[in-house]
């Protein structure tokens, strides 16, 4: 028997019970063992009835009654008697029927782990935990093990497994390097797993944890700082800051910049002047104004004669950016151009021709840039908005176009410096070359001793990367992930801003809402309605934009000009839309939430959101975030479908305008591997670890530097190698 050994093979495995371990992607022996718990019970202390006391509590008794009824949509409620040799108790489950079937037919003795507490007038265990008495170890003298039900797979089932294989655990092989076990005294990974399934005490499973845990932290902060050692043995194209060219462009702004965007705007200049390609995410939140620092950017760039790739992730924006960058840019003789799916025939071959012969200076599109008919021209500065809605691949593709045309031309040989350079020389230069440590004070750089040395230090040619997202990191991602990430904050919102007011809106102040609505109008302001269906369904009773937008029109805004927007419509119906919206020719814009991402019209004031439990946290709040971009006081309504009290979430959003607190929140709600598989296309995966244990994120990053700088190669240890070039992959910006 080995890890590899099928699961069919173990004694008392049946097929029956094989084929329920298949079903929850279990096939091996190895494949179990890793399956660790996501909890214990304490079964170590058994109170009686008599003497609970308010809090956590484990009882063993039996069901004497039970059963189950709606109390309102989307609540259930079983209740139950519960008795011992001492007394009885009533214990209340929510939205769990199926303890009905499990409790109801039994006179066993089951264990219940749940919250003893006062409630609607009387004292209560609140959703226990079952486990039938019998099919514990005789002598429950241990913590016991429960397992995720994937498919319904019984905890009981695993455990009654993995006991079988309990002499395997001592060949588990270790994966972290030695010296980082022995520097960090950590278990080693055989005890570590083994002490998760068959743990004596919580000490133990502590340090289990922590173990594990740090594993994963570790090999995430490896992948992001060998990411930051990849980027600097790439070559850029310096582009000189010029004065004048700045300070003409700032002058000819309808408005004044804010600091935070004079400092993210100082950032980049001083980033492209450097041979090497500036890798930066701007982050700020909706309305914090990204666009006119991209401009700027994009402004030096053409000065210095190189073209600009402006990437958004829709059509809509796309046409959106374009505009506004053809009103800030052409004053100075760059050219814009657009290139999105709608632009078709003759139009988008001369497009094409004019982007390769570098006609156009600064080229807006959606993935369309990304094709491989377009050939770009001198290439030098990349922008991708909304950076999170799209792929590393995409990202990377849109990178890589400049490499090509590059090399086959020769530039690398041109670009004398960088390109001649090796880690071993950059350090004698005294500039800011790569691998040097003069940039980073000396401090940060883990770059001195980079695994594979002997290699030259440039790969490849790249064009300065700017990323922009609205999406915060939350500051415990931001470190781990991101760590190696230069990043620039808009932190301020442009002057003369108003703080948007959000209300939560249930069914009774509907038509209050309506009559709001309708004032705004009068005053020449504009609303957006966005609901979460396209056409109404038989299987919910969520609003549709198709629905509201008839029955608005044939009813309380028959005299208001109405419009509709969605997903199924052809891009071309939807650009001219959202133009005719801009150009104020509509008063009301029925929309899904293709609205959602940076669309900028400063007149709308409304945000009315229909079914807004429906949305996460991150999507309220960049629905909301259309509004609140002019001078006009905006609203937010975020309308309830019920009378039941809503959600933590809308009562958080309604609270607070802020996006950086709001991520924070949103972590804290749903654990962070959801946020962060929103905004990568990559699993994070996380299992054990949690972004929130901050002390142990910054051991495993001083201990990956350590691993770095110990010059030890990666390939020594193939399973974690394996996992950091994983990590490495779906981390990179570029
Ligand atoms: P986001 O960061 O959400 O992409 P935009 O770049 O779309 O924001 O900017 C939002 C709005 O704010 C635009 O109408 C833009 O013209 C305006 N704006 C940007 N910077 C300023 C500023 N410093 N003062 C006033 N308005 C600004
Ligand atoms: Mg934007």
């Amino acid at each position: 028997m080995n890890l590899a050994t099928s699961l069919d093979q173990i004694k008392g495995v049946g097929p029956k019970t094989a084929a329920e371990l298949r079903r929850a992607g279990l096939e091996t022996v190895g494949d179990i063992l890793l399956f660790l718990p996501r909890k214990h019970e304490d079964f170590t202390n058994v109170t009686p009835i008599t003497e609970l006391q308010p809090g956590k509590v484990t009882i063993r008794a039996r069901c004497q009654q039970i059963s189950t009824r709606p109390v309102r949509r989307g609540l259930r409620l079983t209740t139950a008697v519960l008795a011992d040799d001492t007394s009885k108790l009533n214990a209340i489950w929510f939205n769990q029927p199926y303890r009905v079937q499990q409790l109801g037919s039994s006179d066993e003795w089951f264990y219940f782990s749940g919250t003893f507490e006062y409630n609607y007038g009387r004292y209560q265990l609140a959703n226990p935990t079952a486990e039938l008495s019998k099919e514990l170890p005789v002598q429950v003298d241990r913590l016991l093990p429960v397992y995720h039900a994937v498919r319904g797979l019984k905890s009981q089932t695993v455990r009654k497994v993995i006991e079988q294989l309990r002499p395997l655990m001592s060949v588990l092989p270790e994966t972290l390097p030695p010296s980082v076990v022995k520097n960090e005294k950590l278990l080693d990974r055989a005890a570590a797993i083994s002490a998760m399934h068959f743990p004596r005490n919580e000490r133990e499973v502590e340090q289990a944890r922590q173990r594990l845990a740090f594993e994963e932290l570790f090999e995430l902060v490896l992948a992001s700082q060998l990411n930051k050692i990849d980027n600097q043995k790439l070559a850029g194209f310096a582009i000189p800051f010029e004065k004048s060219v700045v300070q003409d462009f700032v002058k000819k702004l309808p408005f004044t910049l804010t600091n935070a965007q004079r400092r993210a705007a100082w950032d980049i200049l001083q980033d492209f002047e450097n041979s090497r390609p500036m890798n930066r995410l701007l982050q700020g939140d909706v309305g914090s104004g990204k666009t006119v620092v991209a401009g700027l950017a994009a402004r030096q760039a053409a000065s210095a004669g190189y073209q600009t790739a402006f990437m958004a992730p829709t059509e809509i924006l796309a046409r959106q950016h374009a505009q506004t960058l053809a009103k800030l840019l052409e004053p100075f003789g760059v050219t814009v151009g657009l290139l999105i799916g709608s632009v078709k025939g003759k139009a988008r071959q001369t497009l094409y021709q004019q982007i390769a012969s570098g006609a156009v200076d600064v080229v807006v599109g959606t993935h369309a840039l990304i094709q491989n008919k377009v050939e770009f021209h001198r290439l030098g500065f990349v922008i991708i908005d909304e950076q999170h809605r799209f792929g590393v691949e995409q990202r990377q593709r849109l990178l890589m176009k400049v490499k090509n045309e590059r090399l086959e031309t020769g530039v690398l040989d041109t670009l004398s410096e960088p390109v001649t350079i090796t880690a071993g020389s950059s350090r004698e230069t005294g500039r800011a070359a790569p691998g040097s440590r003069a940039r980073h004070g000396g401090e940060e750089s883990v770059s001195s001793a980079p695994l594979d040395a002997k290699k030259p230090s440039i790969t490849a040619v790249m064009p300065h990367l700017l990323a922009m997202t609205a999406t915060p990191i939350p500051r415990s991602l931001a470190l781990t992930v991101y760590g190696e990430l230069d990043v620039s904050v808009l932190d301020e919102l442009p002057r003369g801003r108003r703080p948007i007011l959000t209300k939560i809106i249930s069914p009774p102040s509907r038509e209050a809402a309506y009559t709001a609505i309708d004032q705004q109008i009068a005053q020449g302001r504009q609303v957006y309605v966005v609901c979460s269906l396209i056409t109404d369904s038989d299987s919910s009773d969520r609003k549709s934009v198709e629905a509201e937008y008839k029955r608005l029109k044939n009813s309380i805004f028959g005299r208001r000009r109405i419009a509709m927007l969605h997903g199924k419509m052809t891009a071309s119906e939807k650009d001219q839309i959202m133009q005719a919206f801009k150009d104020q020719r509509y008063d009301i814009l029925v929309s899904t939430t293709v609205i959602e991402v940076g669309v900028d019209v400063p007149n709308a004031t409304i945000m009315m959101i229909e079914d807004a439990d429906q949305f996460g946290l991150a999507q309220l709040h960049q629905l909301r975030g259309r509004v609140g971009r002019g001078q006009h006081q905006s609203y937010c309504y975020l309308m309830m479908s019920t009378n039941n009290k809503p959600s933590q979430r809308l009562r958080e959003i309604e609270k607070s305008n802020d996006g950086f607190h709001l991520a924070e929140v949103d972590m804290s709600l749903r654990g962070p591997g959801e946020i962060y598989g929103r905004m990568q296309h990559g699993a994070l995966n996380l299992q054990i670890a949690t972004l929130a244990d901050t002390q142990l994120i910054a051991r495993a990053q001083k201990a990956a530097k350590r691993f770095i700088e110990s010059g030890e190669p990666l390939s020594n240890y193939p399973a974690l190698e394996a996992r950091v070039r994983h990590n490495q992959r779906v981390t990179t910006l570029n």
